[in-house]
């Protein structure tokens, strides 16, 4: 059996539904995920801020865009009069549930139950599609066994029971339609996997059910050398450590969701990247035993919080660390990077929401400096310290950008820097110039 994964531009049209519908009639056991259609999740971001800021008029202006276009796909993508009639129901009855939030003000849960319709839509539009064809299917809903725990963790336990327990249901079948991103939380209420989750969707499937492979279908042709929106020339790696593609995609490799490849390297499970506009090209291959290479990419990570803690005095002092990372913990911030000297230690932080708190907190143990607007660039390789010069190699690359943070060590797979944001395309093209220049 195998996982496929279909982000949003591979589900994006009438005509990309029909392509992946093609792609996955072969036979082959399979479960497949799907994304919401390219721009959905956005949409419906916006029209969850119109309805808190209580702009109604705005909130209804998008439904109703956002309705005319779910019809057209209805249009285009069914044929018969009884599909296109399932079509119109299916879109009238999720945009209705869709108004039915303008009528008091939102909260949390009717939120993430908005942001749930794409991947609701896209999965029961394939169905249809597929059912139209007479191509055997079945649909299941993630909200049936998909779940997060109260610290909004996949609850493994929950998932592999009820994702099995409903397949078994079904009997004999080959393929198994489900939506991505979407699941419960610990309340039974309809929540999420943070934006860009239908990754991490597959790879717990994937791990739930065993399977031989996931692949993630997208619309590039694997992970790439370094972020395509910004450098030019860079090209897809054709085999990538669970551990490398972790750090890549946790270091900001959009490709990715943050926390995806984990189930997969727990389980062993390889993952294979595709891309859908061109499926016969290799992509890239996810594992544990792959060839090792001295530099396989460069990911950057925005929005990044310096806070530098000063205090010759307490520093050396045992427990001063400790401290100091307890204030993190009581506002649940992680820590991305950490440096640390005689006289104070410097972290860096992705979640400014409780910056003012920690901040105050911080001020009972020394001076506090913040820097913000900085990014995290980080070279991802097989960096052991044995492989001499590529520290060398990468600061030589960056002598024209001024440097704030800088982390070797804590991996071998990672080397990081801490630059401001200004300073991002300078880093990322100069890298990639000096590091793949082979
Ligand atoms: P999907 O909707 O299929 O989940 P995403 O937009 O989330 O697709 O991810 C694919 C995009 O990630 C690519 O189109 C590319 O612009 C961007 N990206 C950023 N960094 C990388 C990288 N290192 N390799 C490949 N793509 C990357
Ligand atoms: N549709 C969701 C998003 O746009 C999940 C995903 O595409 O992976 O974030
Ligand atoms: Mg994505």
């Amino acid at each position: 059996m195998q996982v496929l994964k279909f982000g949003g531009t591979s589900v994006g049209s009438a005509q990309r539904i029909k392509e992946v519908a093609a792609l996955i009639d072969n036979g082959k056991q399979k479960v497949v995920v799907l994304s919401a259609m390219t721009g959905t999740t956005n949409a419906l971001v916006e029209i969850a801020n119109y309805l808190y800021k209580k702009n109604l008029d705005g909130a209804n202006e998008k439904i109703a865009l956002l309705e005319k276009n779910y019809f057209q796909v209805v249009d285009e993508l069914l044929a018969t009069e009884k599909g296109k009639a399932l079509g119109i129901e299916l879109v009238k009855s999720h945009f209705n549930h869709l108004r039915s939030f303008t009528r008091e003000p939102i909260n949390l849960y009717d939120e993430k139950d908005i942001l749930a319709q794409g991947e609701l839509l896209s999965t029961t539009l394939m169905q249809f599609y597929l059912e139209e064809k007479q191509i055997k299917s079945h649909l299941i809903s993630a909200l049936n066994f998909m779940r997060i725990d109260k610290f909004g963790e996949p609850d493994d336990f929950y998932i592999k029971e009820n994702l099995n327990r409903e397949i078994k249901q079904l009997g004999e079948s080959y393929l198994i339609i489900t939506q991505g991103f979407i699941c419960r939380n610990a309340y039974g209420k309809i929540d999420n996997l943070q934006r860009g989750g239908s990754d991490y969707s597959a790879t717990l499937i994937g791990a739930a059910l065993e399977v031989d492979e996931v692949q993630i279908w997208t619309d590039i042709d694997g992970v790439h050398t370094n972020d395509p929106r910004i450098v030019e020339n860079t090209h897809a790696i054709s085999e990538l450590s669970f551990d490398e593609a972790a750090e890549l995609a946790y270091f900001g490799a959009k490709i990715l969701h943050p926390t995806c490849v984990t189930p997969a390297k727990i389980a062993n499970i390889p993952v294979r990247i595709k891309n859908t506009l061109d499926p016969a090209a290799p992509g890239t291959l996810i594992t544990s035993n792959c060839t090792k290479k001295r530099v396989r990419a460069i990911a950057a990570k925005d929005g990044i919080t310096a806070i530098k803690i000063k205090s010759g005095r307490m520093l050396m002092a045992h427990g001063f660390l400790r401290k100091v990372f307890e204030i993190f913990e009581a506002y649940k911030t992680s820590i991305d990077m950490i440096t640390t000297s005689e006289v104070g230690v410097s972290v860096s932080i992705d979640d400014a929401k409780f910056l003012d708190e920690i901040v105050d907190d911080l001020k009972k143990y020394g001076t506090v400096d913040i820097d913000s607007d900085q990014v995290i660039i980080c070279v991802v390789g097989d960096l052991i310290a044995d492989n001499k010069g590529i520290a060398a190699s990468i600061f030589n690359a960056l002598k024209e950008v001024p440097l704030r943070m800088i982390s070797y060590g804590g991996s071998n797979h990672n080397i990081s820097v801490l630059v401001k944001a200004e300073y991002k395309k300078t880093a990322l093209v100069a890298l990639s110039q000096n590091l793949f220049n082979d």
